[in-house]
């Protein structure tokens, strides 16, 4: 039987959202995330990063530049191996293999073959209407997290998502909460 994942949404949701961010220097923790983070690592659900990097594909910043954003962001949450995984889209649209771009349910999708998931016992977190939308198409529950929401999407997004956390900590208590239930 398939194991239940959280999905996290990167930028805007773990970090601060800085355009095309290549450098480590400038990566900023949201509020709440280390504490919600550990305590999800704690309960042994695996967590994987998906994430949309067009910067890559518009030739802004590289793969490398990326992975050390990655890496500076496990260091500032405290330790290395917290996620499982990475799934970075690093096509700009129009590209090919943008199809795997959120909105699309692809790279929860391969996720889910490649770590043994169950989606419909799994979470999707993040900041953007496009989140909501991968994680529905994927056939999870999905969180709003509603620390920077942009205002035109906040609507919608609400509309769609299963849960609309206002911080970290109710997010996680929401996906602690949901996943025993599914027990
Ligand atoms: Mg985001």
């Amino acid at each position: 039987m398939g194991k239940t994942a959280v999905f996290l949404d990167r930028d805007d949701t773990l970090i601060e959202n800085v355009p095309y961010l290549g450098d480590p220097e400038k990566v900023t923790l949201l509020p709440g995330v280390s504490s919600a983070i550990a305590e999800l690592h704690r309960s042994k659900l695996p967590l994987i990063v998906i994430s949309n990097q067009s910067g890559v594909g518009r030739g802004l910043i590289t793969k490398e530049e990326v992975r050390s954003v990655d890496a500076r962001m496990e260091e500032l949450l405290g330790g290395d191996k917290l996620f499982t995984h990475y799934g970075h889209c690093y096509a700009a649209p129009g590209d090919p293999y943008d199809d795997r771009r959120k909105p699309s349910p692809k790279m929860l999708q391969e996720a889910a073959v490649a770590f043994d998931i169950d989606l419909k016992k799994s979470f999707m977190v993040g900041n953007r209407w496009s989140d909501i939308q991968a994680g529905n198409a994927a056939g999870c529950k999905t969180i709003l997290l509603n620390l920077r929401v942009p205002p035109e999407e906040l609507e919608r997004s609400v509309q769609i998502a299963s849960f609309t956390a206002r911080d970290w900590s109710s997010a996680k208590d929401w996906i602690l909460e949901q996943s025993e239930k599914m027990k």
